[in-house]
């Protein structure tokens, strides 16, 4: 056996061995709020697709529409000759919902973070991130070169420290998400702007979480908090989520736009995303205008929960938002909390490290606009009922 053959059979061995082994499911249905996993019906308490769009027949239209006018791939980068008349209405409807502008569009949120962190910062600079901050945003910043600091999770006096205490003459970069993806909590964005303004520093907020269920007519975290491009130069938000589609975008400046096509890798080396994927997009945003009952419905289920979840004990972790994890600890017991809700038809995401700090594993449960009030009673009966057993036989 090679090196190699043995180092990969070990650290596989090693993640079985502390529980920390994924797997994925291979889902036989759209997404929605009951998916078939191996033939089985489950519902479906893990999608960050919060507003019940991914499958929403008006996204699907879109998509067949465009693909049947611009084909399926867009046939090369943006730079060369992939960039669609689609994609440019797509980035002004987006630079429109978040009031900055311009926009960009990227292939994913990962990408996204990388190329605007790689682009905006040098060697000699700082980049000053919340410990909790979602993995592209730590990689985006390791890979920067500037110095990367961190500092306690939403700890407004934690940031002023690091700001108080510049370790190198570059500039400075403070980043944050809007909504955390593993915790449901909304960062204290005010709070932070205020601070940036005093230190002179950048502020950026993914807000992969917030956009289009939060801020007015769903424009997001950065929105809610009655920050500008002033207070929050870069932004940065996903699709994939709440919109239901695919892909990512950054929002700001003239320059920030110009600086990131002329030199962001992620951007220039890839194929455009399929213009019809953009059309669908589109689409999205004319529901996000036209049908606000989706965020009041979600809101009313995340407070039917919340009561639910509490009224049986269930250490439900602080947030007001779709994500609503309930803290475990220990990996194993997440796991088998999860298996058993999978045995009665619940499917609920055991999230451990290296995703979140050890001895945080927890249930990420996620709520959609597509849910009933019986779906959310239902699974709020199945956690206690699950939990208490739990506690019973103490695994
Ligand atoms: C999902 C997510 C991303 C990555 O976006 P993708 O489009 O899935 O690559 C980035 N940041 C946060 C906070 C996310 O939750």
């Amino acid at each position: 056996m090679t090196g190699f053959s043995s180092r990969l059979r070990e650290r596989l061995q090693q993640r079985r061995d502390n529980h920390l082994y994924r797997q994925r499911l291979d889902l036989g249905s759209a997404q929605g709020p009951e998916v078939t996993v191996m033939g089985r019906r489950l519902l479906n308490f893990c999608s960050n697709d919060y507003l019940g769009l991914a499958a929403h027949p008006a996204l699907s239209e879109a998509l067949s529409t465009a693909a049947r006018r611009y084909g399926v791939g867009s046939g090369a980068s943006h730079l060369v000759c992939g960039h669609s008349e689609l994609h440019d209405e797509l980035e002004r409807r987006l630079a429109s919902l978040t009031g900055r502008p311009r926009a960009l569009l990227f292939s994913s949120g990962y990408a996204a973070n990388l190329g605007v962190l790689t682009t905006l910062l040098e060697r000699g600079d700082e980049v000053i991130q919340d410990r909790l901050n979602h993995a592209s945003l730590l990689d985006g910043g390791m890979f920067s070169g500037a110095r990367l600091r961190r500092f306690t999770h939403n700890d407004p006096a934690a940031l002023a420290e690091r700001l108080a205490t510049a370790t190198s003459t570059g500039e400075r970069l403070v980043v944050v998400d809007g909504v955390f993806s593993m915790d449901g909590d909304r960062a204290p964005l005010g709070e932070y702007a205020a601070l940036c303004r005093e230190h002179g520093a950048w502020m950026m907020v993914d807000d992969a979480h917030g956009l289009g269920v939060t801020g007015p007519g769903g424009a997001g975290s950065v929105a809610a908090a009655g920050l500008d491009v002033d207070d929050v130069p870069v932004l940065m938000a996903t699709l994939g989520k709440a919109l239901g589609t695919s892909g990512a975008f950054v929002a700001g400046t003239e320059d920030l736009i110009e600086a990131l096509i002329q030199g962001a890798r992620n951007y220039i080396y890839t194929t455009a995303t399929p213009p019809a994927l953009a059309a669908a997009t589109l689409a999205a945003l004319d529901l996000l205008d036209t049908e606000s009952w989706r965020h009041d419905h979600l809101q009313a289920l995340i407070a039917r929960f919340v009561t639910g979840a509490l009224a049986h004990d269930l250490p439900l972790m602080p947030s007001d938002t779709a994500i609503q994890p309930l803290l475990v600890g220990g990996a194993d017991r997440a796991l088998a909390l999860s298996k058993t809700l999978q045995d009665k038809g619940f499917l609920v995401g055991a999230i451990r490290p290296p995703t979140v700090p050890a001895g945080t594993a927890r249930l990420r449960i996620t709520l959609t606009a597509a849910h009933t009030e019986a779906q959310i009673d239902a699974l709020v009966e199945a956690l206690a009922k699950a939990w208490a057993e739990q506690e019973a036989t103490g695994v």
